[in-house]
């Protein structure tokens, strides 16, 4: 029997990098797994492709993260055709880069919307419907804790404040049997921080493995926070980054 067989899943930003990763190794592991994207169907299309090629059973949502309508009723939809809810992702995020003399109002809002709201609205949401068991996992960033360059100010406060919910949430819901967790990755080859991109030399430079991670590397904590042996794990905030802040 597969680990999560039964189970349903649900990850925001599940149509490219680690999201996909994420939303892949969970249906290996035996969940039926929902996605959201916002901007790229086909790419969401095809993660649902080779989920349900290899076996599994997939669902992928247009909801922008930003919009707590849309995250509600992906989370509704994701229950009415799956059934269930069991394992809530949050993974959606974005990445914003200015120094604070030209950081805009825009950009800040809409960071908070995206990486800190939108976790806040997806994990009512799925709190409503998540069993005995059940589990919420975050995705925010070892830059919650260390922020080696400029410019990353805005980002590493929408992550701190990921961290801190997470502690709080898992008071919250820890008397109903459901964990919460936060898994914290470095620098991780996606189109939002490509290893070959232009922060690329100088981040690797700075992790005691000298490489980037692979979202295949990430989506491995997911799965085990997301299995029965990751039961008594909750209210952690827990790095995946080659010894970036080591
Ligand atoms: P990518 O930019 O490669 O992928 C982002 C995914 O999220 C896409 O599927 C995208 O959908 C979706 N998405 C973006 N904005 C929204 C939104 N407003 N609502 C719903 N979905 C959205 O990012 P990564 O895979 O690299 O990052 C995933 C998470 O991991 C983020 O929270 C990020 O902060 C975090 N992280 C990443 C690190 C890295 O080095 N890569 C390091 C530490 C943390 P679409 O295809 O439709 O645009």
């Amino acid at each position: 029997v597969k680990n999560i067989a039964g189970k349903v899943a649900l990850v925001t930003g599940g149509s490219r990098g680690l999201g996909a990763a994420i939303a892949k190794r969970l249906a290996a592991d035996g969940a039926a797994v929902a996605i959201t994207y916002t901007s790229s169907p086909d790419k969401a299309a095809a993660v649902v492709s080779a989920i349900e090629a290899a076996g599994g059973r997939a669902l992928a949502l247009q909801a922008d993260s930003a919009d707590p309508v849309a995250v509600q009723a992906a989370v509704a939809e994701t229950v009415k055709v799956l059934g269930r809810l069991d394992i809530m992702v949050n993974n959606a995020g974005i990445l914003a880069i200015a120094p604070i003399d030209q950081f805009t109002l825009a950009d800040f809002d809409r960071t908070i919307a995206v990486n800190v709201r939108g976790v806040f609205v997806a994990s009512q949401a799925a709190a409503a419907h998540l069993p005995q068991g059940g589990r919420i996992i975050n995705i925010g960033s070892v830059n919650a804790d260390s922020m080696p360059f400029a410019g990353g100010s805005v980002y590493a406060l929408s992550k701190g404040a990921v961290a801190s919910f997470t502690r709080g949430l898992a008071r919250d819901l820890g008397p109903r049997g459901i964990t919460v967790n936060n898994v914290q990755p470095g620098p991780v080859d996606t189109d939002l921080n490509p290893a070959h991109g232009p922060f690329a030399d100088s981040l690797t430079k700075i992790m005691a493995l000298g490489r980037y991670g692979r979202a295949e590397e990430v989506a491995g904590l997911v799965s085990y926070l997301a299995g029965p042996d990751g039961g008594y794990v909750t209210g952690a905030n827990l790095t995946i980054d080659g010894g970036f802040d080591a």
